[in-house]
């Protein structure tokens, strides 16, 4: 950093694809390319890592304050994949009620409360509502 007109910035960075990333962004060169650098602060609030990205892929770049910035990075802290994809998978496999649909989240009331399950596919409401039509086979 010997120019003073150089880029040397906290900054949030908006990548193409939705990517947002904040932190200490600075000018660079590799090669002859011009890449902007951006130094990303960890939870401990010391660098945690460093990327470059070439001007095509930067949709957005907005210099802010440090504390803003380090915010920011705190905020878009990179998930690991598994946790994106885990909620999907869990709403695949959510427990439903055969009858109604209801869901562990989403429970019917009945005069006690919220249904339970009575069996893996049919919740405590339903299975009542059973009982009452085939009122001759008292199993209780
Ligand atoms: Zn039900
Ligand atoms: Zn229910």
């Amino acid at each position: 950093m010997e120019r003073s007109d150089k880029f040397d910035e906290w900054a949030i960075l908006e990548l193409m694809g939705h990517r947002r990333l904040a932190g200490k962004v600075t000018e660079a060169s590799i090669l002859g390319g011009a890449l902007l650098r951006i130094d990303i602060p960890g939870k401990d609030g010391n660098f945690e890592s460093t990327q470059f990205y070439g001007p095509q892929a930067i949709y957005c770049l907005t210099p802010t304050t440090e504390p803003i910035a380090r915010a920011v990075a705190a905020q878009s802290h990179p998930e690991p994949i598994s946790r994106w994809e885990l909620p999907q998978l869990q709403q695949a496999n959510v427990r439903r009620c055969r009858v109604c649909g209801c869901t562990e989240d989403n429970a019917c009331m009945t005069p006690d409360g919220p249904c339970c399950w009575a069996e893996e596919d049919l919740c405590s409401s339903c299975a009542a509502e059973m009982e009452l039509i085939g009122d001759d086979n008292d199993e209780d």
